[in-house]
């Protein structure tokens, strides 16, 4: 059975110069990259010319901006408690919407809970949009951070960070964005997104699990997140993961070479994803926005059918898709995205999400569109609720 992959928003594949780069750095170029000698040196020097890649792709002004850590989690727990440690003499007040990734929430989450800060989760248009507006209107005098996802996971709609940015700007309020959905997939320039920090991820476009990266721009109060070693401008204590970083370093040189005919074929393909479904399955609902989208991103309600059923018929056809409903450990929590955009629990339950990668081809899109109509009228007919 021919396998079909179209759970890119969960991880990519690696990229096999990805894997040509790491390689060496598993095996002979061992040294620490800490240590005074040629053998450590190496390994420096491979880490400086990974993060000045990263640097170029996200269009920040100084490598020094930029600290590798183990992944988007990391960058965001970071991001978050760091600054919330930094500035809570000043204020205990931080903005968010109710959209963000779980890495995002359940920290804001905990800084409510455990550490006695207010957070502000603001609401979102049935597109999944944050409208600036109330961004602006829920700034306060103790009002310390601001952090609003570049790019949904979920549903795929891209924020209006650049204006949010500005907003922050004006009021002095310190602007996070977790862009790991959107840094090697769209352009992300972080002077023109007006940001201060930004959290990226490398296995989300064709690098390795296990590392990312949080820009923090030259002049931002934030504490240290690991305390030991002098590794990371003395930020992020432990030996630095080089293999890894390495592979980071690639992944974000082949994404900035090839971003725009990835944009390009991604988009092809979704539209030709979404129009097919459209075409073929009846009661359906497109969430997310329209245009404002990830290139890769398809996410439907199909009415009267649960999103688990679905998943397990097309994992038996050999097709890896995700549920927009459950996204985790099995559990049966409708997605709080879907919800926070208006939709029922129902419609919820019956959402589905495919998510395209570079490697994806037309006629991988054909054979969804072969499958998927059977696989929803096989459910369909055994549904009460769509016979009755
Ligand atoms: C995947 C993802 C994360 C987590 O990144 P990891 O590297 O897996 O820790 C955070 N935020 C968003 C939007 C993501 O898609």
């Amino acid at each position: 059975m021919t396998k079909v992959y179209m759970d890119n928003g969960a991880t990519t594949p690696v990229d096999p110069k990805v894997i040509e780069a790491m390689q060496p750095y598993f095996s002979e170029v061992y040294g620490n990259p800490s240590s005074f000698h040629s053998f450590g040196r190496e390994g420096r020097n491979a880490i400086t010319e990974a993060r000045d890649k990263v640097v170029e792709l996200i269009g920040a002004d100084y490598t020094k901006e930029l600290i590798f850590t183990s992944g988007g989690t990391e960058a965001d727990n970071y991001a978050i408690k760091g600054v919330a440690s930094a500035l809570e003499a000043k204020g205990k007040h931080i903005i968010t919407s109710a959209v963000e990734h779980h890495a995002v929430l359940h920290t804001c989450k905990y800084l409510e809970k455990r550490r006695g800060f207010e957070v502000t989760y603001l609401p979102v248009d049935e597109d999944g949009l944050v409208n600036p507006e109330d961004v602006k209107d829920a700034i306060r005098e103790d009002t310390i951070l601001i952090t609003i996802m570049m790019a949904n996971n979920e549903v795929g709609t891209i924020q209006p960070i650049a204006q949010i940015g500005e907003i922050a700007k004006e009021a002095g309020v310190t602007f996070h964005t977790d862009a790991v959905q959107a840094v090697g997939t769209i352009p992300v320039d972080v002077n023109e997104l007006n940001v201060d920090l930004l959290s990226l991820s490398g296995h989300k476009f064709n690098g390795p699990k296990g590392v990312g990266a949080l820009y923090i721009r030259k002049g931002t109060r934030i504490n240290k997140f690991m305390h030991g070693g002098a590794q990371e401008r003395n930020r992020r204590a432990t030996t630095e993961n080089v293999p890894a970083i390495v592979g980071l370093g690639k992944a974000a040189e082949i994404a900035m070479e090839g971003l725009e005919q990835k944009q390009e074929k991604l988009v092809s393909l979704r539209d030709k994803l979404i129009s097919g479904i459209e075409e073929r399955i009846d009661h359906i609902k497109l969430n997310g926005h329209r245009e404002k989208r990830l290139p890769g991103n398809v996410n439907v309600s199909i009415k009267y059918i649960e999103g688990e059923s679905i998943l397990m018929k097309l994992d038996l056809a050999g097709i890896a898709a995700s549920s927009g409903s459950a996204c985790t450990s099995g559990s049966l929590d409708p997605s709080h995205v879907l919800l926070s955009m208006g939709l029922t629990h129902e419609v919820a339950h019956g959402s589905l999400r495919l998510t395209l990668g570079k490697y994806n081809t037309k006629a991988e899109v054909d054979r969804v569109l072969e499958v998927l109509p059977k696989v929803v009228a096989d459910l369909r007919s055994m549904s009460p609720i769509y016979n009755g």
